[in-house]
């Protein structure tokens, strides 16, 4: 039986009736694991592509029950962890190349949006990065500094009130506002997608785990038979640990919100006047929203990789107390908020903390390591996965994140040590920024 959905979206979309699960023996074009943004986005793309061509999908619990339909609903131009380290990490070209990459993948989410009218509260009014402390602000100043040398547009910064006229937070000392950012309703994005992949002939079955990949034959295994494919992808991001090779190559690390009551319509009035996102400039960073129903959506300030890369703690009693806290002293005129809804799921991280898409055998593709990105990412991937699946060569499938090598990460204890030293190290500078 699959396991029930998890947050808020989910129960706030609506229940609807689960699609059967895989039966039989069946031979497609192309087999999909994972029903998340990805495996749907691609799934649309190639039936655009081809529409003769037989795309089955396949999903072990219900469409969108990863972090596809659980996260805060940013569709953004970040690609790794900040510009910062992607360019310590990368080097300034391909931090250019990816900066574009990931423009294109917000218009691109615009343009779906619109064609195929995905009702999905999509909002496009830009989102800010700002800076409460000392710390904050030399590390917002110098992600500025850095985007202004490289020439990457969109980005204006705001001095103190200039930031607080938008959004009204006594600690706000300073904000960048990006204008290629948009909030959207992910469930209902889910659902919405489901929908047009259903109108276009793609097959989706639910409560479908995938056992077992031959990588060799391309072949599903399944408890109710087995898929054949000329192509099979790996739409699995955080949940692909029961492949091997990609197992090796990613951490699952999670992240947690907390949701209060709907708000009164003067704290939209008086406080959070423009309807954007906002996260905070820290390495940990918070992350910031209100929801279309007038609730504050608040989630971040740490994230952790379980032992045995464990993906069960959808729940963290001491982090949703800490996050309650924090929505407190961002916003002291919520002291006496409630909050009704708290959940947490699992964002994908490689070592160089930047995605990876590609083909792990002939093939046979795969895409993870979005990290907290992912919203507008997957469904430009989407498309950029299509290309690769049916051969064709363009601009994105010689991007230089596609098809590379990706470093592998050592086994259980290291791999603990490992994602622990990196949480000690980044939570150490967000301290010593608060401090300063
Ligand atoms: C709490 C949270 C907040 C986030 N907030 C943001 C944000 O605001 N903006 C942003 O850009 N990104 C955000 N992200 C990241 C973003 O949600 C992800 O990058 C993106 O949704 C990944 O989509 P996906 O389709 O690749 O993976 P998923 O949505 O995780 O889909 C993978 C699917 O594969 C299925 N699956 C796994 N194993 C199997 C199997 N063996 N057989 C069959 N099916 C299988 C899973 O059940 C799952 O449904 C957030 C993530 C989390 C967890």
């Amino acid at each position: 039986m699959p396991q029930p959905y998890v947050g808020f979206w989910q129960e706030n979309a609506g229940d609807r009736p689960l699609l059967p699960a895989f039966t039989g023996q069946e031979t497609g074009d192309v087999a999909i694991c994972g029903a998340g943004f990805t495996g749907l986005a691609t799934a649309i793309q190639l039936k655009e592509k081809k529409p003769h061509l037989r795309v089955m999908v396949v999903e072990k619990e219900r469409v969108g029950w990863g972090a596809s339909g659980r996260n805060a609903g940013f569709a953004m131009r970040l690609f790794g962890l900040s510009l910062e380290t992607t360019v310590l990490l990368h080097g300034r070209e391909k931090t250019q190349e990816a900066d574009q990459y990931m423009r294109e993948a917000v218009n691109h989410v615009r343009n779906v949006i619109t064609k195929y009218d995905l009702k999905c509260d999509f909002i496009e009014r830009g989102m800010m990065t700002v800076a409460s402390t000392p710390g904050e602000l030399r590390q917002l100043e110098k992600e500025m500094e850095l985007a202004e040398k490289m020439n990457l547009p969109g980005f204006t910064w705001l001095e103190g009130e200039r930031a607080r006229d938008r959004v009204d937070s006594p600690s706000y000392r300073a904000a960048r506002f990006d204008e290629h950012a948009a909030l959207l309703h992910p469930a209902r994005l889910v659902r919405e997608l489901l929908r047009t992949a259903l109108d276009k002939g793609v097959e989706v079955y639910e409560g479908s785990p995938v056992l077992e990949v031959d990588l060799k034959r391309k072949i599903f295994h399944l408890p109710g038979g087995e898929i054949r494919a000329h192509a099979l992808l790996l739409a699995t991001n955080a949940y692909s640990g029961f492949v091997p090779y990609l197992h090796r190559r990613q951490l699952p690390i999670f992240t947690y919100i907390a949701l209060t009551e709907p708000l009164p319509p003067s704290f939209f009035e008086e406080t959070w006047k423009a309807p954007i996102g906002i996260e905070d400039a820290r390495n940990y960073l918070h992350y910031y929203r209100p929801t279309p129903d007038g609730r504050l959506l608040f989630g971040g300030g740490d994230a952790l990789y379980y032992y045995g890369g464990d993906l069960h703690r959808a729940s963290h009693p001491s982090l949703y107390a800490y996050l309650q806290e924090k929505v407190r002293r961002v916003f002291p005129q919520l002291e006496k908020v409630t909050f009704t809804h708290h959940w947490g799921g699992p964002i994908s991280a490689t070592l160089d903390l930047i995605p990876a898409l590609g083909a792990i055998a002939p093939d046979v593709y795969y895409s993870m390591g979005c990290v907290g990105h992912g919203v507008s990412l997957t469904q430009y991937n989407g498309l950029t996965l299509a290309e690769l699946i049916l051969g064709e060569d363009t601009s994105r499938t010689g991007a230089s994140f596609v098809n590379r090598k990706v470093r592998r990460i050592p086994g259980e204890p290291l791999r603990t040590l490992v994602a622990g030293g990196i949480r000690r190290f980044l939570r150490y500078q967000d301290l010593r920024g608060e401090r300063r």
